[in-house]
């Protein structure tokens, strides 16, 4: 028996619906051995999760899911083993926390000219303390009855150049793959097929990224099919970088994607757990 690792997961911290504990719950109750915890932008939920990985003896690893720019786009960096006293990181990620704040207030404007009040004290009652993301704008949208379910929100209002989709200046891939190191952890790219980029554009991405000191490729997540695991793994074993594994589950509510739930990384290449 191999063991089970799911290596991207949210919690209320940022945009998941569980608590660090009911996720590492969850997670245990469908057989996932090892659990990182990888919220957008923060360590947050960190702390209550490695005491519960404590309390019911499950490993537990590190992680942050960083939003990153390179070439004026955004793609998503997840960090694991960190450090989470890393002063660098913790510095870095403050940061761009002060710009999840500004998009928050600019969105919230931008969707009130679009004659929708409201949304800014909405998302902030539901967050707290965490990050507020698209995805809490999304479901205000849809609670309200502005649109019909979570896409139609992105479709209509907040994907990228829709009337509330705001342009943010997230730190540079090369320094959030330089902060993850500092924290003494590995920088993976996360979701590789969900950027929409040309195959040629996402070579010269993951060439760049290797330099970088990037350390894997997400192979396998939660909704890839057998072709896309094949694309990524191809991309994977070109540059020579490692494999990783994780569902990027956010809620019990979406039925098609749920922790550890997914086809396992392909045998010849080097899973990113080993590089811990
Ligand atoms: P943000 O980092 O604030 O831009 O929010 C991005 C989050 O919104 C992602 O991590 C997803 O959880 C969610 N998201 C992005 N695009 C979509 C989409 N088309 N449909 C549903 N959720 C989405
Ligand atoms: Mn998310
Ligand atoms: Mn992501
Ligand atoms: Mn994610």
């Amino acid at each position: 028996m191999t063991s089970k690792y799911d290596l991207h997961s949210h919690s209320t911290a940022s945009d998941g619906d569980l608590k660090p504990t009911e996720l590492l719950v969850r997670a245990k109750a469908q057989g996932v051995d090892t659990l990182a915890l990888t919220d957008h932008d923060t360590l947050g939920g960190i702390e209550e999760a490695l005491a519960t990985a404590k309390l019911i003896d499950m490993d537990f690893i590190t992680g942050i899911e960083l939003s990153t720019t390179w070439r004026n786009r955004c793609f998503h960096l997840v960090g694991l083993n960190i450090d989470p006293n890393s002063a660098i990181l913790l510095e870095g990620i403050a940061e761009q926390q002060r710009l999840r704040m500004v998009r928050t207030e600019t969105m919230a404007l931008k969707l009130e000219k679009k004659g929708i009040k409201g949304a800014y004290e909405a998302v902030k009652k539901v967050t707290g303390d965490g990050m507020v993301t698209r995805s809490h704008f999304a479901s205000f949208l849809v609670k309200e009855g502005h649109v019909t379910d979570m896409q139609a929100a992105f479709n209509r209002y907040l994907g990228d150049g829709k009337p509330a989709f705001v342009s943010t200046n997230w730190i540079s891939l090369i320094e959030a793959v330089h902060w993850i190191k500092e924290a003494g952890g590995v920088a993976v790219l996360a979701h590789p097929l969900r950027y929409r980029i040309t195959a040629s554009w996402m070579r010269r991405l993951l060439a760049e990224f290797k330099e970088m000191g990037g350390a894997g490729l997400e192979v396998v997540t939660g909704r890839d099919s057998k072709e896309d695991i094949i694309t990524s793994y191809n991309y994977a074993k070109k540059f020579e970088l490692a494999g990783s594994t994780g569902s990027d589950f956010h809620s019990p509510h979406n039925k098609w994607v749920e922790l550890g739930r997914y086809s396992d990384l392909p045998d010849d290449i080097k899973p990113i757990w080993e590089l811990f």
